[in-house]
């Protein structure tokens, strides 16, 4: 089993004294900058441009800084940006003012492994990376809580990376839940996979596909809708919560005859075949190298897989049946 570090484990000495910068303030940007706040550290929020993330932090209490400005003043520099335009700030507004003894931070180490971002050998370089999106670091941090993170180094110049990259999860609230270390090459290759196989990608299509079978062949939508991709945050939630196991035994004995027999014949072991292509592609840099190229030319299949799904007709039942789901769920 993998060491789990919890509080206790965990000084806030180590960046005590230092300056961190933070770059970007969107979905994690945010969150870290107010919890790094909230634990004693002095935190400057440095941005592109006067957008609209320069007035929430401005909202928030922050007097937001260019991006150079933050990084010239800091010890330690946080990349909370958008993964594909990282590569662009660090060597125009990061690199040049960069010393020894400075730290370089990801949440994510796509910039990393597959080598856009190539830090000189005098600075340290780690990763916290947070397991839920940004509005939930925050929102489990001033409850009093906090989300897992997995915690790597990829250069020790100061010989105390680790004690800093936990020391940073500490302060984001990560340590109140657990932290558990990794490499750049796991964390970015595993995170990769889950998105596209599974978490973004497989899910979605499997839901896609089950709703599409349904109204070919004639059933209501909305009867559809909810069956094949409403229940499925009720299933993922028992999962969540109880495990598979769990899962299997809050449902009737025929979902459990029907789910374990039908369930192997429609995702059979080729599907398997296809999830290692698919890993294939990420360790051998061929995914990289492939987004790298489509987000400089414009990331047109974005735009138009967003406006093919916004057009879809799952999509459309969804959109009229969300006022009927969220007012019959409990208020927190
Ligand atoms: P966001 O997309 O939320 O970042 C938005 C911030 O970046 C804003 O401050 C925005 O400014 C600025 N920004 C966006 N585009 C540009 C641009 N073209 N030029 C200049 N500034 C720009 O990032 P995330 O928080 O999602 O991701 C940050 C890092 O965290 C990534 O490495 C990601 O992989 C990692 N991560 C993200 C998770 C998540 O759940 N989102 C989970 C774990 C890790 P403006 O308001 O002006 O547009
Ligand atoms: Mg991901």
């Amino acid at each position: 089993m993998a060491k789990i570090y919890t509080d206790k484990d965990v000084s806030l000495d180590v960046i005590k004294e230092k300056r961190v910068a933070v770059l970007g303030y969107g979905s994690q940007g945010r969150a870290w900058a107010l919890n790094l706040r909230d634990s004693g550290i002095k935190v400057s929020v440095g941005l592109e441009r006067e957008g609209n993330s320069w007035k929430q932090a401005e909202n928030d209490g922050f007097k937001p800084l260019r991006t150079e400005e933050a990084v010239r003043n800091s010890d330690i520099i946080i990349f909370l940006l958008p993964d594909m335009i990282q590569r662009t700030v660090y060597l125009e507004r990061v690199k040049p003012y960069l010393k020894e003894g400075m730290d370089l931070v990801f949440a994510h180490g796509f910039n990393i492994h597959y080598r856009l971002i190539e830090p000189p050998s005098n600075v340290d370089v780690y990763m916290i990376a947070p397991k839920a999106p940004g509005p939930i670091v925050r929102e489990y941090f001033a409850k009093g809580g906090g989300v897992p993170a997995l915690v790597a180094t990829y250069q020790d110049h100061s010989g105390k990376a680790l004690q800093k990259a936990l020391a940073v999860a500490k302060a984001i609230g990560a340590t109140r839940a657990g932290v558990i270390e990794t490499t750049f090459k796991e964390e970015t290759e595993t995170d990769l996979f889950g998105e596209q196989v599974d978490l973004v990608g497989g899910v979605m299509q499997l839901m896609r596909y089950a709703f599409q079978t349904l109204v070919e062949a004639g059933y209501q939508p909305e009867v559809a809708y909810f069956e094949t991709i409403n229940e499925m945050k009720l299933i993922v939630d028992l999962v969540y919560e109880k495990g598979f196991s769990g899962m299997l035994t809050a449902v009737s004995d025929t979902a459990k005859y029907g789910g374990m027999t039908v369930g192997k014949m429609v995702i059979d072991e080729s599907v398997k075949e296809r999830m290692k292509k698919a890993l294939d592609n990420i360790r051998s840099g061929k995914f990289a190298e492939k987004w790298v190229e489509e987000y400089g030319k414009g990331a047109n299949t974005i735009k138009e897989g967003m406006k093919e799904v916004d057009n879809s007709t799952e999509e459309k039942v969804g959109r009229s049946l969300r006022d009927i789901i969220l007012r019959g769920k409990p208020k927190s």
